[in-house]
């Protein structure tokens, strides 16, 4: 019998229809470990970590990427240094698990490392230097170009290239506001500075400007709106649906608060009117 998923979820893509769903009803993606026929969502399978860095393959389930854009899941450090841990995923697939994984939507969620609940011997290690604690925010940052790199400690990151399209900061399956945006970067900052050793070659004074300059680089709240404002929807008398004309009088009817979403999102990633009329049929 298989186990229903968690009505609060957002709606499964496609893509992830395969996957497993664990006991409390959260589809297991296709990295995770499993143990005597339990998932360990902490712990990262060593031969699909490989896998996934020798192929283009969707890290949360496991298919081709195909032509989609690779999408990676990080946070402000990763922002920050252009370095990600874990591989890249399908856009919906990605979308999904930040809205979806209770670690990495809830700004709460530690990393559970107790001794009631241990890591088997030799898992888990994951490559670099991981910050234990969800920051409160983490992005979707999708990259055509990315690289694998040393993390000087036998293991491998991703470095990623210039985003291609504008980075969408979440926190608690939301998207984020640009005040707790610069919070967690300062959140970010404050762990980074704990892990940060003269080994590593980092000085906390470059530490700071690298941080400083990446905050630099997130819209703030004046901008999203200036986006939000080239869209003049209105909910149309009774129905969940929106009608929106744009200001060059171009009118799609009709539309339902998803197509508005993805309507909003494409305006702030600088797509145009002619582009979102073919997305949104
Ligand atoms: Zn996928």
């Amino acid at each position: 019998m298989s186990i229903p998923l968690r009505p609060e979820l957002p709606a499964l893509p496609d893509e992830m229809k395969s996957l497993k769903v664990d006991a409390r009803g959260y589809p297991v993606p296709w990295f995770v470990q499993w143990f005597n026929g339990k998932p360990d969502h902490r712990v990262v399978n060593p031969k699909r970590l490989d896998h996934a860095m020798a192929n283009p393959v969707c890290w949360v389930c496991g298919g081709n990427l195909g032509l989609k854009v690779p999408t990676f899941i990080i946070g402000p450090a990763g922002f920050t240094n252009g370095i990600n841990s874990e591989p890249p995923s399908h856009p919906a697939c990605a979308g999904f698990s930040i809205k979806g994984c209770p670690f990495l939507s809830n700004p709460n969620m530690k990393r559970r490392r107790d001794a009631s609940y241990p890591v088997p011997d030799g898992q888990g290690k994951s490559a670099g230097i991981m910050l234990e604690e969800n920051p409160g925010v983490m992005a979707l940052y999708e990259s055509i170009s990315y690289d694998l790199c040393s993390d000087g400690m036998g293991g491998l990151l991703f470095s990623l290239g210039e985003p291609f399209s504008r980075v969408k900061w979440f926190r608690s399956g939301r998207r984020a506001t640009y005040q707790e945006i610069v919070a967690a970067f300062a959140f970010a900052f404050e762990q980074s500075k704990g892990v940060c050793t003269d080994s590593l070659g980092n000085r906390i004074s470059d530490l700071r400007a690298a941080f400083d300059k990446a905050i630099g680089r997130v819209p703030n709240d004046d901008d999203q709106k200036k986006y939000d404002e080239q869209l003049l929807g209105r909910r149309m008398s009774g129905a969940e649906a929106w009608e929106i004309v744009t200001s060059s009088g171009v009118r799609f009817g009709l539309l339902d608060q998803g197509h508005l979403d993805t309507v909003k999102d494409m305006l702030r990633d600088g797509r145009t009117w002619s582009e979102i009329g073919t997305a949104i049929g």
